[in-house]
């Protein structure tokens, strides 16, 4: 399954940790590449505390897990860390050398800004040549530009812009969406610098190793990605 990233960041941008999910085809619709229609969605059918789930509460993203020390992963000059910190925050940068994105850095904390408001309308972003090598290699069959920011050497082609730091949050929507693998986010400040999906994933699964020694009352269920 393709492209799962957005809605799992929906979901757990939501609070939604235990949903089923049911598709038809091999790829989640992109809609506008970003996790705004998800999260409507999901906000007018409201959420609900599953019987088992004592550990979150519903529309929030909060746990009982908290890291006490850092673990982290890297690849050249990129990274993607979790630091022990009081409550749980996402920071992201990225550096690009076209001007219309650049070098940018944001952080979100959850309990103080609004994923809806604040991460979910950020849309994918690429650069012309990656477009059009991916749709020729079949990958993101719907994309186009009416699903993903795209830029070349000399601006935007389709602005306006959501954010003036769109892009960045955008990353920041992706990793909130592959860590959701974990089933539940412990307590930490995490950060990354030109990471990948594959970067995040790899501290999904650093940190799943020690999900089970921190907290005894809410294991998630840790999903590899495929
Ligand atoms: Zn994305």
């Amino acid at each position: 399954m393709r492209t799962v990233e957005h809605l799992l960041a929906a979901l757990a941008g939501s609070g939604v940790d235990d949903a089923r999910i049911e598709i038809d085809g091999s790829e989640v619709p992109l809609l506008d590449g970003s996790a705004k229609d998800w999260v409507e969605a999901i906000a007018q059918v409201g959420v609900v505390a599953a019987g088992d789930s004592e550990c979150q509460e519903a529309g929030e993203i909060s746990s009982s897990w908290v890291l006490q020390e850092p673990v982290w992963v890297y690849q050249g000059d990129a990274f993607v860390a979790a630091l022990p910190a009081p409550t749980i925050r996402f920071t992201y940068g990225i550096d690009f050398e076209q001007s219309a994105i650049g070098n940018q850095w944001y952080s979100w904390t959850p309990s103080q800004e609004s994923f809806a408001e604040a991460i979910a309308p950020a849309r994918t972003f690429g650069l012309v040549h990656q477009i059009e090598g991916l749709r020729n290699r079949g990958l993101i069959k719907g994309g186009s530009l009416e699903n993903a920011l795209v830029c070349d050497d000399s601006g935007w082609l389709n602005p306006p812009l959501r954010f003036s730091n769109e892009p960045v949050r955008h990353k920041l929507l992706d990793l909130v969406g592959d860590l959701s693998l974990l089933g539940t986010f412990p307590v930490a400040h995490f950060l990354a610098y030109k990471a990948s999906h594959n970067l995040h994933i790899q501290l999904a699964r650093a940190l799943a190793q020690q999900i089970g020694a921190s907290c005894v009352s809410c294991q998630g269920s840790v999903v590899s990605d495929s």
